[in-house]
């Protein structure tokens, strides 16, 4: 075991945070992690079952209509958020090990995208003191008073993958906002949440603000299914956020959903190829490739698509592939043996469909253990084959050569996803317009950025709604309009 796993307190390790305190789990069923690196299991961690979180539900309900948080100012929820802010800055080293122990994300990539999560937490913690919760507006007999209340108790669901920035984007809008929750965290990464929830108590946040339970599918359909939850945030792949939308649909409770993308990149005639790659190629397979808004198509001028390929491909095969606890490396293993064998078929298919590998491939780079597979890039990819249709949250990048912007565009917006894109080139203004025809809710010119201030989201099948930015505060927020009479 790890020291960091072994320094975790036994709250973390085997309870749930439901109304304030540490609880046992209602069942002894446990779910037991499993290292990518290793294969070898690690610890194990309780399970929730359904009364588990009826409790939880219970709690932020009860915590909803008739505890303080709902009814505090923005600013005063800002100052507990600020306090929470705190707590958690003080745990981003161990939740950086974490992200590597539990899912094998290299520890370098971990502690540099894990800051991000801090900036949601300001960055929403600071919206809640200024944002307009109530105008007033003259009408025809008086004025009305418009508030923006927060929706009530809201279910937060996260995948695997990156769970601590995610789940932080959730949290902090929803708390900011002034709803309780209910986080469930997914099987796979269940600590993050949990160290936030011992953070909560630290920062004396009231009892059934935050409560955070551990579960698998069913217990979230349960969440979502619930009629004391009023709005489901969603962050996992299409076929779970469509459930969801269905299943949400009964009730019209809210629901937002983060989904997955296949986001293009697109390199122009006049690009600046070595400054270009090095904006870009971090962001190509970052956590080999396991992250939503990885820019994972490649669109070059087809008379430059050659010079782009042996350029990429150099600085892909200089990439360290191996332990994740290593400095040092960029590239580690997959989630698991299904993840594994999912990325490999999809390189099978794309060379069965013509594409031409000019890197990795099904192999596993020669490691004795680990859900390894080599970083993989086809060329020569036209848009209808699979590589450069699905989603293959893995290693594999594919080149496509487009002739002309309007094909460009044409490429890059012909995939059902649009979550994420890029534009590269010289003269920015003619980037921008690249991107304004883009079918993608989050596009960067001549890099790739998360920003706390500003909404993150699809287009098409990568969801509904958005998070972040102001637009985050409001979607778990409900528009009451009251209209007052004249003054007497
Ligand atoms: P998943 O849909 O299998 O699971 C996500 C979460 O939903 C897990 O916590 C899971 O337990 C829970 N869940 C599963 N079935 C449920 C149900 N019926 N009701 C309620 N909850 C349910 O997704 P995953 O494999 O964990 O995550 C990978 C996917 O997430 C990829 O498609 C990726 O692109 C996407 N993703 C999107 C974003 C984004 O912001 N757009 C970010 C990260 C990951």
């Amino acid at each position: 075991m790890s020291e960091y796993i072994a320094a975790l307190s036994s709250n973390v390790r085997s309870r749930f945070f439901i109304d304030g305190e540490w609880v046992q789990s209602h069942s002894d069923a446990r779910h037991v992690l499993i290292s990518p690196a290793t294969e070898e299991p690690f610890m194990s961690v309780p399970l929730a079952d359904s009364v588990d979180v009826e409790r939880a539900v219970a709690a932020a309900r009860r915590a909803f209509d008739s505890g303080p948080w709902p009814k505090m100012s923005g600013a005063e929820r800002s100052v507990y958020l600020k306090r929470l802010t705190e707590e958690i800055r003080q745990r981003l080293p161990l939740l950086a090990q974490l992200w590597t122990e539990q899912v094998g994300a290299p520890i370098t990539f971990a502690n540099g995208l894990l800051p991000a999560g801090i900036t949601r937490f300001e960055f929403f913690a600071s919206l809640a003191e200024s944002y307009e919760f109530e105008d007033r507006r003259p009408t025809r007999r008086g004025h009305a008073r418009v508030r923006r209340e927060p929706v009530g108790v809201a279910a937060l669901i996260a995948p695997w993958n990156a769970t601590f920035p995610i789940v932080s984007h959730k949290i902090a809008a929803a708390l900011a906002a002034g709803c309780t929750v209910v986080v469930k965290s997914p099987l796979e990464s269940p600590l993050d949440a949990l160290i936030i929830a011992e953070c909560a108590a630290a920062a004396g946040l009231p009892p059934g603000a935050l409560n955070v339970i551990t579960a698998g599918r069913d217990e979230g359909a349960q969440l979502v299914q619930s009629r004391d939850v009023d709005k489901i945030s969603f962050t996992g792949s299409v076929a779970t956020g469509q459930w969801i939308a269905r299943t949400a649909a009964e009730r019209l409770a809210r629901v937002t959903l983060e989904l997955g993308g296949k986001s293009a990149a697109v390199l122009l005639d006049d690009v600046d190829l070595p400054s270009a790659l090095a904006a870009l190629t971090p962001f190509t397979m970052p956590f080999s490739g396991q992250i939503c808004f990885a820019q994972t198509r490649i669109l070059v001028p087809k008379a430059r698509h050659d010079e782009v390929v042996d350029a990429y491909a150099a600085i892909i095969a200089k990439l360290k592939v191996g332990d994740p606890h290593d400095a040092d490396t960029r590239i580690g293993p997959l989630l698991n043996a299904v993840q594994r064998d999912r990325v490999r078929g999809y390189i099978e298919r794309g060379m069965e469909e013509g594409a031409r590998l000019v890197l990795g491939g099904t192999g596993n780079g020669g490691f004795k253990k680990g859900y390894f597979v080599e970083p993989t890039v086809f060329s020569q990819v036209s848009s209808p084959m699979t590589i450069a249709q699905q989603e293959i949250f893995g290693a594999v990048v594919s080149i496509l050569p487009y002739d002309g912007i309007d094909d460009a565009v044409r490429i890059a917006n012909d995939t059902p996803y649009g979550l994420s894109g890029s534009v590269y080139g010289r003269d920015v203004e003619q980037a921008y317009a690249l991107a304004s025809r883009m079918r993608a809710g989050h596009i960067g010119i001549n890099g790739v950025e998360l920003a706390a201030n500003v909404p993150f989201g699809g287009f098409k099948l990568s969801g509904v709604g958005r998070e972040g930015g102001r637009e985050g505060l409001e979607a778990f927020l409900e528009t009451r309009a009251v209209l007052m009479p004249a003054a007497a």
